[in-house]
């Protein structure tokens, strides 16, 4: 049984398709941030992956009393001591590009052998009738010397997928949405569904 309409709680055009094709089996329709400019800016002031994706969740769910999901996400490195994790979006700075933030990483880890790092994401889901429930995924790489391949967004071009010899960027879609941290979260999100149904 399909369930109405959803507001994703994201501005973030990379992540909204990934939703988009991950949760077209639950939803008839899937809405962003970007459709509504009466929502006010929401400040990600959580201390976690968790606290975060509840405050997307719960501001955007109150403000339209709609459905609404939040993910928080970001990169994980070994040997930056957990670094960027939350603050993957603003790594190199409040108004960074993905380009800036690949940059930042490469040089922190200049001469690092110790490359291991993963995608996390934590999804928060706030219905309407007040119900809460989180969903966690994480995906496991390296971070190469340089970027490679085109698709995806953010550290894509750096994240090497060991199983399939390839950055997430030169994965594509159809991969990375079967393997990545979003995608692995997103499952438990559907199941959840199905198990309600
Ligand atoms: P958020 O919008 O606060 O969750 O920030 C997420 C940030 O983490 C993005 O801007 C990217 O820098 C990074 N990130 C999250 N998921 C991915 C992914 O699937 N690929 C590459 N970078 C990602």
């Amino acid at each position: 049984m399909k369930r109405r309409t959803i507001v994703i709680a994201t501005r973030n055009e990379g992540k909204l398709r990934e939703f988009r094709s991950i949760l077209s089996e639950a939803y008839d329709e899937i809405l962003s941030l970007a459709d509504f400019d009466e929502i006010p800016e929401i400040k990600e002031t959580g201390l976690s992956f968790r606290e975060n994706a509840f405050i997307k969740a719960k501001t955007t769910s109150d403000f339209l009393g709609m459905d609404s999901i939040g993910d928080d996400s970001g990169l994980v490195v070994d040997a930056l001591g957990g670094a960027p994790g939350i603050y993957s979006a603003r790594y190199a700075g409040e108004r960074a590009s993905d380009n800036d933030n690949n940059e930042k990483l490469l040089s922190e880890l200049k001469g690092e052998k110790n490359r291991n790092a993963r995608f996390v994401c934590c999804i928060a889901l706030v219905l309407a009738n007040g119900t809460q429930e989180f969903f966690e995924g994480e995906c496991c790489g390296q971070i190469i010397q340089e970027k490679r391949g085109e698709s995806g967004f953010g550290y894509d071009p750096v994240f090497y997928v060991s199983q399939y010899g390839k950055t997430m960027a030169e994965l594509g879609p159809d991969i990375k949405n079967r393997i990545s941290h979003r995608a692995i979260a997103s499952e438990k999100l559907l199941s959840y569904f199905s198990n309600l149904e």
